[in-house]
């Protein structure tokens, strides 16, 4: 039976994107086309905090990815600005292995007040582990937590493996690997990104397609402590996302610490 208590407990959404209203549109479609997939609602920061207050949520990481070097700037000071109206996001800033200043883009971010950096490989068309993106990692690692979107059957971009090689190379880089280390290669996922010290897994569009018992199982092999609550919105509403997370059977206190403890714990405190 599914736990509907939602105001039992304190939620925070880990992972959602948000575009410009005036783009906000073309974006969501074209994260749809890009994925197959039906968009819950528009990735527009008023979208998102009705979403997430229908169950309470109290804070969501915003991010959004620069898909060419030449937005990085003006992405930045976009998330920050909304973090400016809506005090519950928290923002992750974008870069790219192309930019002319990696470390530029960087100082971007912490000065714009920023907690991390978001990137997504298929989207911006680099392998996760090559040389060009290692010189993001270096300036980040100890520094900034990084929020990497991890797998796909068509691409290896974001292929687990990769982050595991990360990993080896940068120990001390604070990693999310989002959609449960690699959406549609859970399996790979599972062999080789468990127990690694410093990466979290964010659970997002996963739930909706892996049964609840291997959903469950995945989450158990990462840790419950390693594991965040998100909704990869404007993808799925908190709603949904919530439900399918509440029915996978764990314990209140377990479904404390993977709703908004474990994600405070590593992103928020200093
Ligand atoms: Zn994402």
């Amino acid at each position: 039976m599914i736990d509907k208590n939602y105001e039992e407990y304190e939620i925070i959404d880990a992972h959602a994107h948000i575009f410009p209203d005036k783009i906000a549109e073309n974006a969501t479609v074209n994260i749809g086309r890009f994925y197959d997939l039906p968009m819950d609602s528009c990735g527009m920061s008023s979208r998102l905090a009705e979403s997430g207050s229908k169950v309470g949520v109290s804070g969501y990481l915003v991010c959004s990815t620069a898909t060419k070097p030449h937005q990085i700037g003006s992405i930045n000071e976009f998330i920050a600005e909304e973090c400016r109206k809506y005090p519950e996001f928290i923002g992750f800033g974008t870069t790219h292995p192309d930019s002319a200043d990696i470390a530029a883009d960087i100082e971007q971010i912490r000065s714009l007040g920023l907690h991390g950096v978001k990137l997504h490989p298929d989207f911006q068309l680099f392998d996760a582990d090559s040389p060009k993106a290692y010189k993001i990692y270096e300036i980040i690692e100890g520094e900034l937590p990084l929020l990497i979107h991890c797998g796909d059957n068509r691409y290896d971009y974001s292929a687990p493996f990769r982050m595991a090689n990360i990993h080896r190379d940068f120990p001390k880089l604070k990693m999310i690997c989002a959609h449960l280390g690699g959406y549609q290669r859970w399996d790979e996922a599972a062999e080789c990104l468990p127990g690694l010290e410093n990466l979290r897994f964010d659970i997002c569009s996963s739930m909706a397609f892996l049964s609840r018992e291997r959903a469950a199982d995945l989450i158990r092999k990462y840790g419950v402590e390693n594991c965040f609550f998100g909704t990869d919105f404007p993808m799925w509403s908190h709603e949904e996302e919530l439900d399918r997370f509440l029915s996978l059977g764990f314990t209140r206190e377990e479904n404390q610490m993977i709703l908004a403890d474990n994600f405070k714990e590593f992103i928020l405190s200093d």
